[in-house]
This record gives C-alpha cells, structure tokens and sequence, in this order.
C-alpha cells in the first residue's frame, strides 16, 4: 500500500521548491508539481518533508521509470529467499564436476488451485 504525503507535508515541499523542480530546476507549472518519495515508501521511505522532492513532469515519469526498475529487483530478491529460485548452496559440495541442471523446482511443490478443480455435477 502507498503511503501517500499528507498534504501539509505536501505543501511544505512544494513551498520550499518555490515554483522550481527540485531536480531539472525546471520552472514548475501551475499545478504541474508532482510531491515524489526520495526513497520509495515500498523500500522504506517516510512520508515526510526530507523524504519529499517536488519534481516536473518529465523528471517524476523519468523517476516512477526508475522506481519500477528498482521494485522488479526487489521482487527477484524476494523470490530468492523464498526458495522460488533454487539457493546457490549446493554447489559446494561437488565444485568440481557440475551435475545437470535440476528442473526448476517452483511449480510441482504447490498443490493445484482449488478453483480449477472440476465438479462431478455440471
Ligand atoms: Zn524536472
């Protein structure tokens, strides 16, 4: 869930970017300020003024372009520690001669979804 600035947060920010983005030093439209997160709120990040920059329009696309980018790897390191990706520590047993490729081990462990399941009476 995002944890969106309250808007006096919102308003500071915007006060103390005085009508410029915070990153191109563009002169902001009218309304055309976006309140961005410095460090993702998905990564940690308050929801308070240091944790605020006022940015453009090009700049915040360019930003939320990044943000994705960054959130795709957390979801790769999240699904290595669940164990969806094989962990690397077998290796060490046998450094020398590499054994063939285990089959990915993601899918057989979970038991088909319920809903899927057919019913004897049509
Ligand atoms: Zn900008």
């Amino acid at each position: 869930m995002r944890r969106e600035f309250p808007r006096k947060v919102k308003a500071a920010a915007i006060a103390r970017a005085a009508g410029h983005c915070e990153r191109c030093k563009a002169a902001l439209k009218a309304g055309g300020a976006e309140v961005d997160h410095i460090l993702e709120d998905a990564l940690g990040g308050e929801p308070v003024l240091a944790n605020a920059q006022v940015l453009c329009g090009p700049c915040h696309k360019e930003k939320t372009a990044e943000r994705i980018v960054k959130i795709r790897k957390a979801d790769r390191a999240r699904d290595k520690a669940s164990g969806a990706i094989r962990p690397a520590g077998k290796i060490r047993s046998a450094p020398f001669a590499k054994p063939d490729k285990p089959s990915r081990p993601s899918r057989q462990s979970l038991p088909p979804k319920l809903i899927y399941a057919s019913r004897t009476t049509p």
